[in-house]
């Protein structure tokens, strides 16, 4: 009953204002945005959330990553429901990735508010600190610091392209923002993450809303293929050991063995390919290329390394370069999730994520799972990126619905 009457307190005039309000923080030269995590524009753009949240009664602490979490006090003093993704941006980025999940949050509180609710439990809207990892690396450095603090004393040292180190900027933070008490990581009920879906299913379905199952894993390779660089005029066919043509010829089989295991699923990409000597009148002596690999079965990604040496000519040389382990959402959360797309009247879908988000750490804090709306033309990290305001509200209903459900839950 109450999570319908926040349900329904939801404006989707004032979750656009607040949109246009954060994007006023940072703008890009080309319509978009660029707002980089812990720069003077992230800075602006929080004092103006901490002030937010300040005047809806709200407490706001920060972390040793600079995550801010923002709440509003429950009935009981028991562990929260934390909503929230990141508000900092690509270089050329758009108004919506990350920054709508933290701006619904925050219109939950408002309409929490209006409605006169005060839920059991408290609930929580978190800044996660640098999810894009385009000023300084990794990406997601706020949400994995939070479940794992003992990884943010490497991260200190890892420098931005003008030289400043991530402490630098942390600490500048610290000093910014002092009056806000500090925080460690608690004890948490579940977390939601409402995010753009990146990719073209919701909107090829014409579905406005997708509950998401997991985030699919990821494997790495490099693959050496050795040749004899020799002149292309003067080397008989039969002395030609053309590395290219080696490479080459391993990339079909390696497709089928994709394609067998993963079928429809099938997410494989030979993105970067370095030739030597790369010269128009040169055997190739020398290639490497790279093999990106997705599934959300960490079986099919297991059999997929397996296999992949046999695919390979016998002196090409593999190696593994970086893999991700799939991230499966919590059940209990997933099916309040269903719920609430349920009670905003409006269609839903199962659905995977492609990309990696602030959730896929906090699934090894607390159950977690993520709301999806649509992606005009499955389009991102680009200023065209765009979903229809209705969409827009349909999402931020559905997360004040869940919010109130897990925040009553005993
Ligand atoms: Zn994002």
């Amino acid at each position: 009953m109450i999570a319908e009457k926040t349900l329904n307190a939801v404006s989707a005039t004032r979750l656009q204002g607040l949109l246009d309000t954060l994007a006023t923080f940072g703008p890009g030269n080309d319509g978009g945005m660029n707002r980089q995590a812990l720069s003077e524009e992230d800075f602006q753009a929080r004092a103006w959330l901490i002030g937010e949240a300040h005047r809806l009664g709200c407490t706001v602490w920060r972390d040793a990553c600079a995550n801010l979490f923002i709440r509003r006090d429950g009935r009981e003093d028991l562990p929260p429901v934390m909503t929230g993704s990141h508000i900092d941006t690509q270089p050329t980025g758009g108004k919506l990735d990350g920054c709508y999940g933290v701006m619904a949050g925050l219109e939950c509180l408002h309409a929490l508010r209006d409605a006169g609710v005060q839920t059991r439990r408290p609930i929580e809207v978190v800044v996660w600190t640098n999810e894009e990892g385009s000023r300084f690396s990794p990406g997601a450095m706020g949400s994995s610091a939070y479940v794992d603090p003992a990884r943010l004393t490497g991260y200190r040292n890892n420098l931005d392209a003008a030289g400043m180190s991530v402490g630098e900027a942390l600490d500048a933070h610290a000093q910014r923002f002092a009056d806000l008490p500090m925080r460690e990581k608690i004890a948490t009920h579940a977390f939601v993450e409402l995010h753009i879906e990146q990719g073209p299913v919701l909107e090829e379905a014409k579905v406005p809303l997708g509950v998401v199952s997991g985030i699919q894993g990821v494997r790495w390779y490099q693959v050496r293929c050795k040749g004899a660089s020799a002149h292309a005029g003067t080397t008989p066919t039969h002395m030609r050991r053309d590395a290219l043509l080696s490479a080459m010829e391993s990339l079909r089989p390696i497709d089928e063995l994709a394609q067998r295991l993963a079928g429809e699923d099938k997410r494989l990409t030979f993105g970067r390919w370095n030739v030597m000597p790369n010269a128009i009148n040169t055997i190739a002596g020398e290639v490497t290329f790279s093999i990106d690999f997705r599934h959300a079965d960490p079986q099919v990604l297991a059999a997929f390394d397996a296999g992949l040496s046999d695919c390979l000519p016998a002196d090409a040389q593999l190696s593994s370069l970086f893999s991700h382990e799939p991230t499966a959402f919590a059940p209990q959360v997933i099916e309040v999730l269903e719920h609430a797309c349920e009670a905003t009247g409006l269609g839903w879908q199962s659905i995977r994520s492609g990309a990696f988000h602030d959730a896929m750490y906090l699934a090894g804090h607390c159950p977690t799972a993520m709301l999806f709306v649509p992606s005009r033309n499955g389009i991102s990290h680009n200023p065209l990126e765009f979903t229809e305001p209705a969409q827009l509200e349909a999402g931020a209903r559905a997360l004040a619905w869940s919010l109130v459900a897990l925040a009553e839950q005993p």
